[in-house]
């Protein structure tokens, strides 16, 4: 079946699906709140824009769509029929700026996380996920943040 929208038009059609589609985000700061974790949101400073910070555990969270950041889910395998290499290149542009984002905020100390969609769609296991990857981590004190490791 053809797309009836070329490229252009079908970044805004995605981009603005994306952007009222915020549930995802929610689901997760519900999960951590449940958890009684301390978060800021959106760190516009920190390399790639985390959506949650944890200060107190130096952990930057991304919470991403598996479309656009190119999941190994069924999600994120799924391709439009038209237009499919723009996509493909587009998505592993986002792929390769998550990376060198994840390595920017390592370098400063910071830990990065990432929630994927498909994982936020059943709240229990969300909950159950981000107390494994948030909550084992042990508090980390503010002065070794925005250092470099070594
Ligand atoms: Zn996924």
């Amino acid at each position: 079946m053809a797309d009836v929208f070329d490229p252009e038009q079908r970044s805004a059609v995605m981009r603005a699906v994306k952007s009222r589609d915020t549930k995802p985000e929610l689901k997760v700061r519900k999960a951590a709140h449940a958890l009684g974790l301390r978060f800021r949101l959106q760190r516009a400073d920190l390399p790639g824009k985390p959506d949650l910070v944890f200060p107190s555990r130096g952990v930057a969270l991304f919470v991403h769509g598996c479309f656009w950041h190119g999941h190994a889910c069924a999600r994120g395998a799924r391709m439009p029929a038209t237009n499919t290499a723009y996509w493909r290149a587009k998505i592993a542009r986002n792929a390769a700026r998550d990376a060198s984002a994840s390595a920017a905020l390592k370098a400063m100390g910071w830990r990065p996380v990432v929630i994927w969609e498909c994982e936020t769609r059943d709240s229990e296991a969300l909950t159950r996920i981000i107390a494994r990857r948030i909550r084992t981590l042990r508090p980390r004190p503010a002065f070794l943040r925005r250092r470099s490791r070594g």
